[in-house]
């Protein structure tokens, strides 16, 4: 086996999840995506594509209907970006990770450095890892004081300090898990210009680009690195299904390419997965076309989820946290318990509480924990709450 595979750490998620095994009473709060079944009309548009026979190998870029139906949409949301290439850069991919990692695949070679803003998602320094990357991270840090203390912010002079002509590739995920962290227009021009003089690749991760709840949105999306950079910029912004449209078991995501990167990672679909099932494109074509009945109202559900169990948290004694602007996590420090991990698995065992614990997104997160709030049923969040303030209390 390559050494590079061995040494790569298990998740930490699943690690506290499985000490929740055969415990039906735990709540779980551990893993990203919402308990809300996909809505009918898309399993339906499965449903008849598997009726009718659609049983079959497609286009390693997907289907032309679908990512004609991405085009409009990206177009819809960042006009920004010329036009007339829309169709060229679009690759459908067998889920957001899948996409990401055949980025990875395309641009990263062993030995290559890649730096990644962390808390992240563990997958993002693990895919260019797998290549054989060095990969230097880049914390974010904590506000401690002001109206904003407990949040993660981007200190934007270490970042463009750590990408130098060496780099081969940024990778950066806003909205971000875990720490709801977002990046303005501002700073994705900044880092833009920076890479373009470095000659680096930028890897955006914008799979929550929806689920944003700042005031400056004009048309429902976090600031992109669309919305600022020219369509032959070394760019490749990765999307999924999973969260925007509750379709996280279906594995379906894009990627926004460069027109001139899009035939080598067809190539590369080819070889991973040959293309992605006939039946989930389908349902992912209709969930774009009438995405107006899906994303908006789950915003507002999740952003009434987060005002419900943030002020909750903040109640609690050594909790700190800020209400997150994006994405579906409340990521909060709680102070004088020790290790995360294995307070996750305390909690799990003693709580019947699942959340996931911080030193997974990074070491400099140890210390933290991870709530998805992304509840159908707001009332869960409290019975949480009520679990987490009666285990505290019994601390004491
Ligand atoms: N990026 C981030 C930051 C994520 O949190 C996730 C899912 N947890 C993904 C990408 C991938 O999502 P999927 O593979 O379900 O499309």
């Amino acid at each position: 086996m390559r050494t590079v595979v061995e040494k790569l750490e298990e998740s930490r998620i699943r690690e506290v999840a499985n000490e929740g095994l055969g415990r039906p009473d735990v709540l779980k709060f551990w893993f990203g995506e919402s308990d809300e079944v996909t809505p009918g009309f898309i399993r339906e548009a499965a449903m008849a594509s598997l009726q009718a026979g659609e049983t079959f190998y497609a286009h390693n870029l997907g289907l032309p209907e679908l990512r004609r139906a991405i085009a409009a949409y990206t177009h819809g949301l960042h006009p920004a970006q010329n036009t007339d290439q829309w169709f060229d850069r679009v690759a459908v991919t067998s889920g957001g990770v899948n996409g990401l990692m055949l980025a990875s695949q395309a641009l990263v070679d062993a030995g290559d450095e890649v730096v990644v803003v962390t808390p992240a998602w563990p997958n993002l320094v693990a895919q260019p890892q797998i290549m054989g990357a060095r990969v230097v991270t880049v914390p974010l840090r904590v506000l401690d004081d002001g109206p904003r203390a407990g949040a993660w912010a981007l200190d934007l002079g270490a970042l463009l300090a750590a990408i130098t002509p060496a780099t081969r590739l940024l990778v950066v995920n806003a909205p971000n898990n875990p720490t709801g962290w977002t990046l303005s227009t501002q700073e994705q021009a900044a880092v833009l210009a920076h890479c373009r003089g470095t000659g680096t690749w930028i890897l955006s991760d914008e799979v929550y680009e929806r689920l944003y709840y700042a005031d400056d949105t004009t048309n429902g999306a976090a600031p992109s690195f669309l919305d600022v950079a020219r369509p032959d910029d070394r760019l490749i912004v990765a999307h999924s299904f999973s969260k925007s449209f509750l379709m996280t078991g279906w594995r379906l995501g894009w990627l926004v390419l460069p027109a001139a990167l899009t035939h080598a990672v067809g190539k590369l679909i080819e070889f991973n997965t040959s293309c992605a099932p006939v039946f989930v494109q389908r349902a992912a074509t209709v969930a774009l076309q009438r995405g107006d009945e899906v994303t908006p109202a789950l915003v507002a559900h999740l952003k009434t989820c987060r005002d419900t169990l943030v002020p909750l948290l903040r109640e609690l004694p050594g909790v700190m946290l800020a209400e997150p602007l994006g994405g579906m996590y409340a990521f909060f420090r709680l102070e004088g318990q020790g290790d995360c991990l294995e307070l996750a698995k305390r909690l799990v065992r003693e709580a019947g509480l699942g959340l996931a614990p911080g030193s997974a997104f990074g070491p400099e997160a140890a210390g933290w924990l991870r709530w998805c709030f992304a509840s159908r049923d707001p009332q869960r969040l409290l019975l949480g709450v009520e679990r987490l303030r009666a285990w505290l209390a019994a601390q004491r």
